[in-house]
């Protein structure tokens, strides 16, 4: 039972945020930034944010050349160049909001790696993509560089080609994640972990966020509320189509002389490794076993930690020695084209989820637009 305190001054908000991932804490900053009196208060299940924000693998990217074919093909040219516009955005604010030396922001470039046995398919449409990001970007984006094999230290026989694309560059997830939450913190935003929103009620005048931990239920109350809860949507609100994936992800020990330095992608964006220092990130795979990756759970897959095994002994880091010091692995979210689920569910509720394999690019830009979404009567 709540006291007389409880009741009167720890319950009552004017906006409440279901989950404290790179979009749902954003968010809540947004709001702060925008309404600086506002009371807002941040409820997330875990201790510490538990889908992809803190799991993730750090990419500040707009995608590779290969995975631009494929989407264009999916979702055609203008929505694919609202959506890498909004990569781009996502990452502007981000960096401006948080500063790069607290995200340890690195322009090192971003690398496709095109593996000997691939068709050229995709380096045919190089040139066209470019003539369409020139648009957003004023400067070509790819560029095809076959010397960088060698720089890296690849096994040549392996590769055919890479793109290069100078833009892009790479991020500390966990030191992003803990400047994110001090500075939500800093403008005076609660945020409540251990709390587990069960059930979202509205009536006319407010809406009721039920919330439970293993020592509490308590039912909070805010005018309106934003759903940040990605992967973990469907619990809420069954209907949406939003499907889990999950990324499995390893990190080497340390390697002395290792050469690779900056993000790498291939096959279409589903592996990507980075260095970390002197480390290797190494994820994906997720096509190798699609049925099995799409659940929320967060167990590992031995079957994809071994070709991500395979492919940095005989591929990334052949001339090595290191050993596998960790594996981990996050959920993401996807639906049935690329696009994020951006929308009011109600005057009082609405939601930015479903951010694919892109939100520490995008989470920043859908904080705005949501936030735009929940301030626009006020
Ligand atoms: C392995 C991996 C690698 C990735 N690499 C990259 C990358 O390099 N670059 C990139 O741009 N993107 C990458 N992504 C994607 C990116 O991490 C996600 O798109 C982004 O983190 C999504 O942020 P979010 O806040 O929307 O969701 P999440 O981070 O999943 O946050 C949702 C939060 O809601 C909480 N929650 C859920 N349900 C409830 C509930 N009922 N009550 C209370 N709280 C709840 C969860 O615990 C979670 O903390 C990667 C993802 C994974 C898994």
């Amino acid at each position: 039972m709540l006291s007389f305190w409880e009741q009167k001054e720890l319950i009552h908000y004017d906006y409440i945020v279901v989950g404290s991932g790179i979009t749902g804490l954003s968010t809540a900053c947004v709001i702060k930034e925008r309404k600086p009196n506002a009371h807002i208060l941040v409820l997330e299940r875990g201790l510490l944010p538990t889908g992809a924000s803190t799991k993730n693998a750090g990419f500040a990217c707009i995608g590779s050349l290969s995975e631009k074919v494929y989407d264009l093909a999916l979702m055609g040219e203008e929505k694919l160049l609202q959506l890498i516009e909004n990569r781009w955005i996502g990452l502007e604010l981000l960096r401006k909001r948080l500063g790069d030396t607290a995200i340890d922001f690195q322009n090192n470039g971003g690398y496709e790696l095109i593996l000997s046995h691939e068709s050229n398919l995709h380096l045919e449409q190089l040139s066209s993509m470019n003539d369409r990001l020139r648009q957003i970007f004023k400067q070509d984006v790819f560029k095809e560089d076959k010397s960088k094999i060698g720089t890296f230290g690849f096994n040549a026989n392996k590769l055919q080609s890479m793109v290069v694309n100078s833009l892009e560059g790479q991020i500390n997830t966990g030191k992003m994640m803990n400047a994110l939450h001090q500075y939500a913190s800093s403008l005076g935003i609660k945020i409540i972990t251990g709390a587990d929103v069960s059930v979202i009620e509205e009536n006319d005048n407010y809406v009721l966020v039920h919330a439970n931990s293993s020592y509490n239920n308590i039912a909070f109350k805010a005018s309106k509320v934003a759903i940040c809860t990605n992967a973990f949507t469907r619990k809420l609100f069954p209907h949406l189509e939003i499907n889990p994936g999950r990324g499995q992800v390893l990190v080497t020990s340390p390697i002395s002389d290792l050469k690779v330095k900056g993000i790498f992608s291939f096959d279409e964006g589903f592996y990507y490794f980075r260095n970390f220092e002197n480390r290797i990130i190494f994820g994906g795979g997720r096509n190798l076993d699609f049925e099995k990756e799409a659940t929320t759970s967060f167990e590992t897959n031995e079957k994809i930690i071994a070709q991500l095994q395979q492919y940095l002994s005989e591929m990334i880091i052949p001339n090595y020695s290191y050993t596998i010091e960790q594996t981990w692995t996050g959920i993401m979210a996807f639906g049935p084209n690329k696009l994020p689920l951006l929308q009011s569910m109600s005057d009082r509720i609405a939601m930015g989820v479903r951010l694919n394999g892109m939100g520490v690019a995008l989470g920043s830009k859908i904080a705005e637009d949501l936030a735009d979404i929940l301030l626009s009567d006020d």
